[in-house]
């Protein structure tokens, strides 16, 4: 029996190895010696090839051009509601990871701010364009 040192992954070897101290298992062995893995763009199937230690594992990637396209929402059906869209820059070299999932508390919190601030935004906007208008705020309509 021998044991990778990367991984502790064991093997069954007829004879052991002089360097079955320091032997690593193939895919240990692989990724040290800089083997790649493909990450394709969801949208266009572009593929880049990167090293996996690279890699930001993501729910999935988009490439420069799709991304600045199809980045700011979820792609369809992707999302259930309630989830957020998380944006990770340069997860894979210079592909954009996508991960979708439900927020944390914090996250959550965050977004109900925003919706706050938006909506008390509107309803100004609402009343500074009312008061422009010299439309009464409310109607009388008697
Ligand atoms: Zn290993
Ligand atoms: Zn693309």
């Amino acid at each position: 029996m021998i044991v990778c040192r990367q991984c502790g992954k064991k093997k069954k070897v007829q004879r052991m190895p002089k360097h079955h101290a320091t032997w690593e298992c193939s895919t240990c062995a692989g990724a040290r010696a800089g083997a790649r893995v493909s990450i394709a763009c969801f949208h266009c199937q572009r593929t880049i090839r990167i090293r996996p230690n690279r890699v930001e594992p993501s729910d999935y990637f988009l490439c420069g051009p799709c991304g600045r396209v199809y980045g700011t929402r979820p792609l369809d059906g992707l999302r259930q509601p309630g989830q957020i869209l998380v944006h990770k820059m340069n997860a894979a070299g210079e592909m954009t990871g996508f991960d979708i999932r439900f927020p944390t508390e914090e996250e959550a919190a965050a977004v109900e701010r925003a919706r706050h601030i938006r909506d008390l935004g509107l309803a100004q906007l609402q009343q500074e364009r009312a008061r422009k208008a010299g439309l009464p705020l409310h109607h009388h309509w008697n």
